[in-house]
């Protein structure tokens, strides 16, 4: 039976670059409720204060979560 885990991640805004990272969900919320600091896909650590709605995407949280995302639906499929 495929389990396919649902897509565990959120967003968290970094003040200095104005972008929304990609990281996991769990830590996020955390982040939000203690202060602590969450690593993004990129590497990049932020602590999330607020809603990253408005703001762009990091480009390279994009791409790894896109990566991720494909090996999550296509496992041992054709890289793209
Ligand atoms: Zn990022």
């Amino acid at each position: 039976m495929t389990n396919l885990s649902p897509v565990v991640a959120e967003r968290s805004v970094d003040e200095t670059t104005r972008l929304a990272h990609i990281g996991r969900k769990a830590e996020i919320t955390r982040g939000y409720v203690e202060g602590t600091p969450v690593r993004a896909l990129c590497g990049k650590v932020t602590v999330p204060t607020r809603d990253p709605e408005r703001l762009p995407d990091c480009p390279e949280c994009r791409r790894l979560f896109g990566m991720r995302l494909d090996r999550m639906l296509h496992p041992g499929g054709r890289p793209r």
